[in-house]
């Protein structure tokens, strides 16, 4: 169960919210909502600012804590003081979100669902030998056990098959599939994956992917998808992403 609401689960471009305070911890704030992304999935934390009045403070990361079944939303305030100087509990502070930061987030998490499909295409079963992932602002990888290097042509195959979902700019749909557990899931195109995370709600927002390989180990295969061009999000479409 979770302490605080995700805002991001009805809205991936809501950038500003207000929340209310419900517990202050060393350089930690707790809120009853948030807009923020706790680091999971693979995915890395928002970024942004807490602000109440003349007070403005960076809110340098968000994790999750889980305490007796219950899962808590830290975000970590950056500053030496403390807190209980600038803030008190029942507070209405307002929330702001770095916005390139999370819609790059929310386009590499995208991208990172067409590659994991397209991998499937040339390795049968691989998406069942999956160790890791990590979804950042400027790229995406998955990391594989496997003995067999991914080939050129294996590669090729998966970026044409990833640049073919973008350019037929598919709708991407996200919702709960099972209340009691919290189960959210990814669909599109007739895939449906597992996935909290946040995403573009169409896959022609992304810019055209390169993929690559990366040996890391015996054993162990990371595709990596970076942006073709200086950004992931589409420079015309990317202004209509909501
Ligand atoms: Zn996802």
């Amino acid at each position: 169960m979770l302490e605080t609401m995700n805002e991001y689960y009805d809205n991936y471009f809501k950038f500003n919210g207000k929340s209310k305070i419900i517990r202050i911890e060393n350089n930690k704030l707790y809120f009853d909502k948030t807009i923020f992304y706790a680091e999971s999935g693979g995915q890395e934390s928002d970024l942004g600012l807490v602000k109440l009045n003349d007070v403005e403070l960076n809110i340098s990361n968000v994790q999750y804590e889980k305490e007796n079944g219950l899962w808590k939303t830290a975000h970590y305030v950056e500053t030496e003081e403390d807190l209980n100087q600038y803030f008190q509990v029942n507070d209405e502070i307002n929330l702001v979100l770095n916005t390139d930061r999370r819609n790059n987030l929310s386009a590499y998490h995208t991208a990172s669902h067409l590659l994991f499909i397209a991998a499937e295409k040339v390795r049968n079963g691989i998406q069942k030998s999956v160790i890791g992932c990590h979804i950042k602002e400027d790229s995406a990888r998955f990391d594989f056990i496997t003995d067999l290097k991914f080939t050129e042509d294996e590669l090729n195959i998966i970026a044409n098959h990833v640049n073919s979902m973008i350019s037929n700019q598919l709708n991407i749909r996200t919702f709960l599939k099972n209340e009691a557990t919290n189960e959210r899931v990814w669909e599109c195109d007739g895939f449906e994956i597992p996935c909290g995370g946040t995403h573009l709600t169409n896959t022609g927002f992304l810019e055209p992917l390169k993929v690559k390989r990366k040996g890391i180990g015996k054993g162990k295969e990371r595709l990596i998808c970076i942006s073709s061009q200086d950004n992931i999000i589409h420079g015309e479409l990317g202004a209509h992403i909501t």
